[in-house]
Parts: C-alpha cells; structure tokens; sequence
C-alpha cells in the first residue's frame, strides 16, 4: 500500500499547511481510506479524486485539528454524492462534537476492528485527554500504524510491535514535554519506534511553533532513519 501525506501539523496549521490527514491507498488502487480529516486536509484530499473517492474515512479522535474538515466535507459530497453515504469510523465521544458527523452523506461507525476493501483496520486505545485511537492498517503483505495523538502507554507500544512504517504523534520536544502532557516528544517517538522494531518512523503533528529539524534531530538521537512526513509526499510501505 502507500501513504500520501495531506497534512501534518497540529495543533493548528503552519502558514499554507494543513493539520493530520493521510491517505492510504492499496497497491491495486482499489481501496482508498483517509485517516483523520483536520484543517486543510479537505483542500488536499480535492486534489485527490475528493470525498467521493474514498471507500471509508477513519478519525482517530474528534480533536478539530483531526476533524474539522469533516464539515465542509458534507458539502462536497452534497454536490458530488456518492451512490451510497461514506463509511465514518470515530469515537463516540465527545458527544456534542460526533453530533456534528450526524449527516445523511455519512454512515456512521463505532471505531472497531473492521475489513475495508482489501484493509484490516484495528484500532486500540491511545492516552489522550479525549477518547483516542491508535490505528493499525493491514494490507499488501505490510502493516501501516498511526498513533494518533498519545503519550506514552503500553498498549499503544506494543500496538505498534513490527510496523513497517510508523506514523508518530510528534507534538512536542523534548524541553516542553512532561510525563501527563497529552503528545509525545520527538525523541519518545524515536524511543517507540526502536523498542517496538518498526522499519519507518514518520514523525508528524508537529507545532509550527518548532522548527521540524530541531525536532527530527531528536528523535534521530535515538532512532537515526527517523523522518518528518512531508506533506504531498508518497510513502510505499
Ligand atoms: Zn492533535
Ligand atoms: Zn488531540
């Protein structure tokens, strides 16, 4: 499968970027899902086939850097329906923000284990002040895993065991990072990597408070193949 990058900042977008959002495509292009629909992400997602496109949109949690976009999005598919709604995976909570998915266009679904296409999607809880996800995606003989946003936690640790490309909530550096704050820090997302044998770390969510290569080198420290995902960028994993 691969993995283009829409957007990955958060949370709020630097100047002419956008925050999560990534979409994953087979390598038989037959089955497409995004993950995370945030600031910006819709602009891009246009730019690729849009809404209609897709055979399912996964949101991690229903922070608005990870799913505000999922607004306006009602009202491409308005205008470009598809034959049936768009399958939505998300928490349930915060109520008052999934009232906000509550549209014809969308099908609705708790975020449980589920085949979409040609793609096992697994999801295990992730520590985030709002009910948070990591995601796992199985296709194509690899295994793609998504934080989503977290700090440490041994499920999402060894959730992530043998990914072959790792895409890390890389919110905060090391200086402003504290043991209950709700990111990892770069150089943690370098430490999950390597503890859980991943063959790819993808380090994203970052602040456009931080310059990116203050941040990769950190995580670099500790894991030294250790990359930013770049926006508009395509990864084979
Ligand atoms: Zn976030
Ligand atoms: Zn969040």
């Amino acid at each position: 499968m691969n993995l283009k990058i829409l957007g990955n900042n958060g949370p709020y977008p630097a100047p002419g970027g956008a925050c999560s959002g990534y979409l994953l495509s087979s390598d038989s292009g037959d089955t497409r899902i995004l993950i995370d629909c945030g600031t910006g992400v819709l602009a891009r997602l246009m730019d690729e086939g849009g809404p209609a496109s897709l055979d399912a949109v996964l949101l991690s949690h229903l922070h608005y850097d990870h799913m505000s976009d999922m607004l306006p999005m009602q009202y491409a598919l308005q205008f470009n329906p598809r034959p049936r709604p768009l399958p939505v995976y998300a928490p349930e909570q915060p109520a008052a923000v999934s009232a906000l998915l509550e549209a014809p266009c969308f099908d609705l679904w708790p975020a449980e284990d589920v085949a979409i296409g040609e793609m096992r999607v697994s999801f295990t809880p992730a520590r985030h002040p709002v009910p948070t996800n990591a995601i796992a995606v199985e296709c194509d003989g690899a295994r793609f895993v998504f934080t989503g946003d977290s700090n440490q936690d041994p499920l999402v640790e060894l959730f992530c065991e043998g990914a072959s490309l790792l895409l890390a909530d890389c919110g905060l550096s090391s200086a402003d990072y504290r043991p209950a704050a709700p990111h990892y820090s770069a150089r943690l997302c370098g430490e999950l990597a390597r503890s859980a044998h991943a063959k790819r770390l993808l380090l994203t969510h970052l602040n456009p408070k931080y310059d990116p290569k203050a941040l990769l080198d950190e995580a670099r420290e500790v894991y030294p193949a250790a990359e930013i995902a770049v926006p508009g960028e395509v990864y084979y994993i």
